[in-house]
């Protein structure tokens, strides 16, 4: 449809009008270069997913770095590595107690953690993907900010991985996660897994995924939280969505064809 309307949009001046069939010939060279663009056009470097906890935008932001050699940028993966590190400060510990109790962290911390990581990326000429990065509009917007700062706010997309808020609450809930590697894996009732089928390592529940914390998550990251944020990207054009209730693979197959 998006090169249709540039077809249209773009059509040639009427002298050219040789025509073939109904069709002019300068009709059919715009047709053809258009149909080709979004196949030549250069993937976008700040590739944002959005959705609500356990919509599966943690797999596929990770399925998309390593394809394309993207950096990966999961806020929740890099605040859980604040707990090994010695040395907390005031804000750090103060974070890591707000996960725990299911609330987002201070803006600034996240902004800490991620604007100097996305300028190392970009700077060893990589594209990033951003998950879970953006929870509020106030980031958003200020990352908005550092990517016109930095010119690449042309070169942002977001994804939506849309999942209804009782599907996020019953996926949170019901899953276990690798204390070693991160692997997630559901939990299967009949036969529920204790190691990882990717390293061995001991399946765990995370702190976060207990259901009273699941709870206010959902509420607090789910859907409804997350339309201003929809509506932000909205705005700039730059809104795109999949459905996450699909399989990973489907899920993965749409995403690849907005990227
Ligand atoms: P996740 O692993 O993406 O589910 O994130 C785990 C937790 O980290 C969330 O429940 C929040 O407490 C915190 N967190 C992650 N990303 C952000 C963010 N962009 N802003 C604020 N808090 C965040």
């Amino acid at each position: 449809m998006a090169y249709l309307s540039h077809f249209f949009a773009f059509s040639p001046p009427p002298e050219r009008t040789v025509r073939y069939g109904r069709v002019s010939a300068g009709r059919l060279i715009y047709l053809r270069i258009f149909a080709t663009l979004p196949f030549i056009m250069p993937m976008k470097k700040i590739i944002i997913f959005l959705g609500p906890p356990g919509s599966g935008k943690g797999t596929q932001a990770k399925i998309i770095a390593e394809k394309y050699n993207y950096g990966h940028l999961s806020t929740g993966d890099l605040l859980r590595a604040l707990q090994t590190k010695k040395n907390l400060t005031a804000e750090e510990t103060t974070a890591l107690a707000e996960m725990k109790r299911g609330r987002l962290v201070a803006d600034e911390l996240i902004y800490e953690l991620v604007f100097k990581e996305i300028d190392r990326y970009i700077a060893n000429g990589q594209g990033v993907v951003l998950d879970g990065a953006i929870r509020n509009v106030a980031q958003a917007k200020e990352y908005q900010k550092f990517f016109e700062q930095k010119k690449l706010d042309s070169e942002v997309i977001a994804i939506e991985v849309a999942l209804p808020d009782a599907e996020s609450f019953n996926r949170l809930a019901n899953r276990r996660v690798c204390s070693a590697c991160g692997e997630i894996v559901p939990i299967d009732p009949a036969a529920p897994a204790t190691t990882c089928p990717k390293c061995s390592g001991e399946f765990v529940t995370r702190a976060d995924d207990v259901p009273a914390v699941v709870e206010k998550r959902v509420r607090e990251q789910g859907n409804v939280p997350l339309q201003p944020i929809k509506d932000f990207y909205k705005k700039l054009g730059v809104l795109k969505v999949v459905d996450g209730t699909q399989t990973i693979q489907k899920v993965d197959q749409d995403v690849q064809k907005l990227i």
